[in-house]
C-alpha cells in the first residue's frame, strides 16, 4: 500500500501521528494509498520551517522568482501524462478532464511569470516641495491555502503560484482524498529551482485545518471548498487576525430562452451538467427554461443525450463523457437525495440510479439523472448535489427566470442562451452572481482576469487568480521622502495638506 506522508523542506516526510486516511480509486472502490494526517504539532513546526526560508526568498529579485514559476510550466508539460493519470486514479474525472484540471492551473502559473510586471509600486514625482511619494507590495510572509478535491492540480496551483512568486512562503493543505497531485505539484517546483521550505504540504483533516487558522505566524488563508466549511474558516481565521479569503458551494442556473437555439443549449447543458460528474463548482445543476414551449422542446432534446452519455473508469480511454464520483459517501449522498426528489413530486426523466459498470461493480458511479418540474422548497433544489443530475425548473417570463437565480442563496456562475442581444445585456448587469455566461454554460475566467462569486458562494474580498491573487498575497506599503533635506519650513502642528 502506497504510504503518503507530507513534503516538508524539500522532501516527502512520513507523518508523525499515528493518524492517516484511505484514499481511493473511485472506479473500483479500492484503497490504494493511505495518507498521513498531521498534527497540530508537525504544522507548527513546518511554519517554522517556512518562516525561517521565507525572508530569502522575498530578498531574490522578482525576475528570478518568475523563472522558478517559468521552468515549473516547463516540467508540467513534461509530466502531464503522468500527472493526469495520477490525478485520474485518485479523483476518478476522465483523462482529458485531469488535464484540464492540470492545464487551467499551469495557465495561472504562466500569469505569475509577469510577476516582476504585477509587482509594481506606483510613483509620484514631486508631490509636495522636494517630496516623492511611492508605494510597493511586499510579501505577507507565511501564508496558506486550504484546497478541495475536485481539482486537486488547479486550484492548489491557483494559490500557491501567485503567493510563491510574490516572495512569500506557502502551507498547502490539500484535500485528504486526492492528496498525490499536491504532492508531485510540490516536488516539481522543487526541481524548477524553488527553495526548501517555500512550499510546505501538510496533509490532514479538521486538526491541521484549526491548527493553520490558530497559528500566529501565518497571516493569510485561502480556501476553497464547502459553504459550511467556508464559513466555518472564515469567521475563526479573521476571529485570529488573519486575511481570509473562501471561495465556496454553488447552484448554477442556465436560462434558456424561447430563441434561444435549443441544439446548442441542450449541448451545452449536458456538458456542463455532467462533466466530471458534475463535480465542479461551475457545474450547471439548474436548467431554467423559459415558457412551457421551450421547455417542453429542451427536455425533449436533453433526453436522448442524457440517455447515451458513456461512464466509465478513466483507464478505459478518452471516449468517456465522466466517470464515478469521488467517495462512496458521495455516491450515497447523491442517490439519497435523488430519491428525496421523486418523493418530494419531481419528475425524474433520466434515472441514473441503478447504473452498474460491469467488471467495476464497487466503483462509485452514478448515472446520470435529469429531472422535470422541479420547485423551489425542494430538496434537490436547495442543497448542493455535486453529482451528474441536473434539475429542471419551469418559469413563466423572463422576470421570473432572474428573480429564481436572484432569490438563490448561491451566486457562483449563471448562463443565459439566447439570440437577443438586449435580453443577454439585461441579465449581465441585473443578476447578483459573480461569473456570468452569455450562451457559454460554463464561464471560468481566464487567468489573467478574476475567479469568484456572490452570496454564500464566497466570504472575504478580492477573487482568485489574475490581479487581485497578488493583492491577495501582498501588503503595501507606501513611502513619502524629501530629497534634497535642506528645504525649511518651520514646525508644522496641523495634518500636511497640498494647500
Ligand atoms: P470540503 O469543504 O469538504 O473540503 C474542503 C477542504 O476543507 C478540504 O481540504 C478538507 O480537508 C477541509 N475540511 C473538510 N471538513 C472540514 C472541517 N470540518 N473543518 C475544517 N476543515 C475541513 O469540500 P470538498 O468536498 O473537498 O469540495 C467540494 C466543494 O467545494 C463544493 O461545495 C464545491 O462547490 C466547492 N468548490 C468551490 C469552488 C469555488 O471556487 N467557489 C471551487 C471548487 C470547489
Amino acid at each position: 500500500m502506497k504510504a503518503i506522508g507530507h513534503f516538508i523542506n524539500g522532501k516527502e516526510v512520513p507523518g508523525k501521528s499515528k493518524k492517516s486516511g484511505q484514499v481511493f480509486n473511485p472506479a473500483t472502490g479500492e484503497v490504494q494509498a493511505e495518507v498521513a494526517y498531521a498534527t497540530r504539532d508537525e504544522l507548527n513546526e513546518a511554519v517554522e520551517l517556512a518562516c525561517v526560508a521565507q525572508p530569502k526568498w522575498a530578498e531574490v529579485n522578482p525576475q528570478k522568482r518568475a523563472r522558478v514559476i517559468m521552468k515549473f510550466v516547463e516540467l508540467l508539460h513534461r509530466d502531464m501524462d503522468k500527472l493526469s493519470a495520477l490525478l485520474s486514479s485518485e479523483h476518478g474525472k476522465t483523462l482529458p478532464d485531469a488535464e484540464g484540471d492540470i492545464i487551467r492551473g499551469l495557465e495561472v502559473a504562466e500569469f505569475c511569470i509577469g510577476a516582476p510586471h504585477l509587482l509594481k509600486g506606483e510613483f509620484t514625482d514631486s508631490a509636495g516641495p522636494g517630496i516623492d511619494m511611492y508605494s510597493m507590495r511586499q510579501p505577507l510572509g507565511v501564508v496558506a491555502g486550504i484546497t478541495p478535491f475536485n481539482f486537486p492540480a488547479m486550484i492548489p496551483m491557483w494559490k500557491f503560484c501567485p503567493a510563491i512568486v510574490a516572495g512569500n512562503a506557502f502551507i498547502l493543505k490539500p484535500s485528504e482524498r486526492d492528496p498525490s497531485v499536491p504532492m508531485a505539484l510540490a516536488d516539481l517546483l522543487l526541481e524548477a529551482g524553488l527553495p526548501e521550505g517555500i512550499l510546505q504540504v501538510v496533509n490532514g483533516d479538521k486538526e491541521v485545518v484549526d491548527a493553520i487558522l490558530d497559528n500566529e505566524t501565518i497571516q493569510a488563508v485561502g480556501f476553497v471548498g464547502s459553504t459550511p466549511i467556508a464559513e466555518y474558516i472564515y469567521t475563526r481565521g479573521c476571529a485570529n487576525g488573519k486575511r481570509v479569503q473562501c471561495f465556496a458551494g454553488a447552484k448554477n442556473h442556465m436560462l434558456i430562452m424561447p430563441d434561444a437555439d435549443m441544439d446548442q443549449a441542450a449541448d451545452a447543458l449536458v456538458g456542463a451538467g455532467y462533466g466530471a460528474a458534475g463535480e465542479r463548482c461551475m457545474a450547471i445543476s439548474v436548467a431554467v427554461p423559459v415558457g412551457e414551449k421551450t421547455a417542453d422542446k429542451l427536455v425533449e432534446k436533453l433526453i436522448p443525450k442524457i440517455e447515451s452519455l458513456k461512464i466509465g473508469p478513466f483507464t478505459a480511454g478518452k471516449d468517456i463523457d465522466f466517470g464515478p464520483v469521488v467517495t462512496k459517501e458521495a455516491q450515497n449522498k447523491i442517490l439519497g437525495l435523488v430519491d428525496k426528489g421523486v418523493e418530494q413530486g419531481a419528475s425524474l426523466k433520466v434515472d441514473g440510479r441503478n447504473f452498474k459498470m460491469q467488471g467495476y461493480e464497487n466503483g462509485f458511479f452514478v448515472g446520470a439523472c435529469l429531472f422535470d418540474n422541479v420547485t423551489k422548497d425542494m430538496e434537490i433544489y436547495k442543497q448542493e448535489i455535486f453529482g451528474p443530475v441536473l434539475s429542471t425548473v419551469r418559469t413563466k417570463n423572463y422576470e421570473e427566470a432572474l428573480d429564481l437565480v436572484k432569490t438563490n442563496q448561491y451566486g457562483n456562475g449563471t448562463a443565459i442562451f439566447t439570440r437577443d442581444g438586449d435580453t443577454a445585456r439585461d441579465f449581465a448587469n441585473k443578476v447578483n452572481v459573480g461569473m456570468v455566461g452569455v450562451n457559454v454554460p460554463i464561464p471560468v475566467p481566464l487567468a489573467y482576469h478574476t475567479f469568484g462569486g456572490w452570496k454564500k458562494s464566497a466570504f472575504g474580498d478580492l477573487n482568485q487568480h489574475g490581479p487581485d491573487a497578488f493583492r491577495f498575497y501582498t501588503k503595501t506599503k507606501t513611502v513619502t521622502s524629501r530629497w534634497p533635506t535642506g528645504i525649511k519650513e518651520g514646525a508644522s502642528f496641523s495634518i500636511p495638506t497640498m494647500e
